[in-house]
């Protein structure tokens, strides 16, 4: 067995458990304070269900994960933008919408403003956001392929263990955060003394925001999609006067809907859906899912939307995101922000994060943001009731 991140005697005052968008916003924020912390992430990678492959023949970032916020009522992730310096733009909603009313028929092309709510979309993709919070924080605090199993309270720390691909693993911090779905806490990790029920059922009963979900993406054309007269040729859709919005409303519908997911000025240009079939359908016929999707692009859109670069991302195959209850479909955005799960255990030593333990924007990435902010003032009392640092 070894040891990561401090030595066997040396404690560190956090380790942050989850390296998505919650444990990165945390990890930045506590860099200020001076404390000795380190970020412990389950994949190869960050940015948990951020995630903003390139596509290979035009080089867009495609938001496999999260793509939209709202900036009318999503102050932090703004500010956070801000700060990061990254370019956002409005969600091109402008045109008619293709409507899927049954699986052989034409669709009827109908007027809907707004569709998406004056929702935005982060240039480079919301992956941007993951990759400079990583470039603030010093590479030896990082360790990914980090598989957090167990924990052990003690009387001055906690004890970690984590599998990783060199073997089992041990860590001691004065404090952890678990930058995590609740879920997977509830349903992955073994904790001793266990956790009272009460704390158990709440983390249970909050479902993961999206985790059943799987997202396909199309990317058109080459890297430049320019014409001579200066216009975009990539984004056919928008020049039949389509905004690239189409919603399918019959049942077993492989995509539920789909919207433009062009660069800012529309020159590179795609596609991004969302699967309609639940996770265990899409399991049956994981062969057959590409296709069966572009062929739903084109009763949508034309043949020419089978002409693209196909990605697809089913999360529910992820077990960093999806836990076995979390394969059941959602019919609605659940309330988050369970109070229980924003009081710190084990003397104040041990905190529950990740997007969903946060009231406003829960599941969201303003959610994870806020639960950043949360956990930065939770580990910042706690040092002071244990004795073990100046106050905030
Ligand atoms: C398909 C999809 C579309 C979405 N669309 C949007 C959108 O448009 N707008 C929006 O605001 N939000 C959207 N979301 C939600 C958004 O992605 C999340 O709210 C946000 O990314 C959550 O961040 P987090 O850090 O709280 O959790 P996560 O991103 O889930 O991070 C948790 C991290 O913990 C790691 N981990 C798990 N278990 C362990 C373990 N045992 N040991 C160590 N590490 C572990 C995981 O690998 C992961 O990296 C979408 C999500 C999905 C899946």
């Amino acid at each position: 067995m070894s040891v990561a991140g401090r030595d066997a005697i040396t404690p560190l005052d956090v380790a942050i458990v989850g390296g998505g968008l919650c444990g990165l916003a945390l990890a930045n924020s506590l860099n200020a304070q001076g404390l000795s912390q380190a970020v412990y992430e389950a994949r190869d990678r960050l940015g948990g269900r951020i995630l903003s492959p390139r596509a290979i023949n035009n080089g867009l970032a495609l938001d496999m994960g999260a793509a939209w916020f709202w900036p009318a009522n999503q102050p932090r992730m703004v500010r956070l933008l801000g700060d990061l310096k990254l370019a956002s733009f409005p969600q091109h909603d402008t045109g008619r919408i293709s409507q899927l009313v049954n699986a052989d028929g034409a669709p009827r092309i109908v007027d809907v403003d707004d569709l998406h709510n004056g929702a935005w979309r982060i240039e480079g993709g919301a992956g941007s956001v993951i990759d400079a919070l990583v470039a603030r924080l010093p590479t030896t605090a990082l360790h990914r392929g980090y598989v957090l199993e167990s924990l052990c309270e003690q009387s001055q720390h906690i004890e970690l263990r984590f599998g990783s691909t060199g073997g089992p693993v041990t860590v001691w911090a004065h404090q952890v955060v678990l930058a995590l779905p609740p879920r997977l806490v509830e349903e992955r990790l073994a904790f001793e003394p266990p956790l009272n029920g009460q704390l158990r059922e709440r983390l249970r009963e909050t479902p993961t925001w999206m985790a059943g979900q799987a997202k396909l993406a199309v990317a058109y054309g080459g890297p430049d999609g320019v014409s001579e007269d200066g216009m975009s040729r990539a984004a056919f859709w928008r020049e039949e006067g389509l905004s690239g919005n189409g919603l399918a409303s019959y049942p077993r519908a492989a995509l539920g809907e789909v919207h433009d997911a062009c660069d800012a000025l529309g020159f590179r240009a795609a596609f991004n859906a969302f699967f309609a079939l639940p996770a265990d359908i899409r399991a049956q016929f994981r062969q057959g899912l590409p296709l069966l999707a572009v062929s739903q692009l084109a009763q949508w859109f034309g043949r020419r939307a089978q002409a693209g670069e196909v990605h697809l991302h089913d999360w529910a195959e992820e077990p960093w995101t999806c836990a076995t209850l979390d394969r059941m479909p959602l019919e609605e955005h659940p309330d988050y922000g369970d109070p229980v799960l924003s009081v710190p255990a084990w003397q104040g030593r041990l905190h529950f994060g990740g997007s969903e333990t946060a009231a406003h924007g829960g599941g969201y990435m303003e959610g994870a943001l806020e639960a950043a902010a949360r956990l930065r003032r939770e580990i910042l009392v706690s040092r002071v009731t244990l004795g073990e640092g100046a106050g905030p």
